[in-house]
């Protein structure tokens, strides 16, 4: 399987349209931007529904075997 991270960039405007929308809530208001929880289930939904793009996804090249 391949692991896909989903994770929040500075051009966070902190509107709040993720957190909201995450079926998991795991979406938290940090100092300067929402940061991405431990309990994401990467869905895509913030990163699809994000007005300025600022949510990532990076994929790990970590398969075993
Ligand atoms: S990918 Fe889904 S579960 Fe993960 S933070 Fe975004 S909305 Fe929440
Ligand atoms: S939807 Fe985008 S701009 Fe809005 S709080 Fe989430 S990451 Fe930040």
């Amino acid at each position: 399987m391949s692991g896909i991270e989903f994770y929040i960039t500075h051009t966070c405007i902190k509107c709040g349209a993720c957190a909201i929308d995450c079926p998991v809530s795991c979406i938290i208001e940090g100092d300067t931007q929402f940061v991405i929880g431990e309990d994401c289930i990467r869905c895509g939904d913030c990163y699809s529904i994000c007005p300025v793009g600022a949510v990532k996804m990076r994929v790990h090249q970590d398969i075993k075997g």
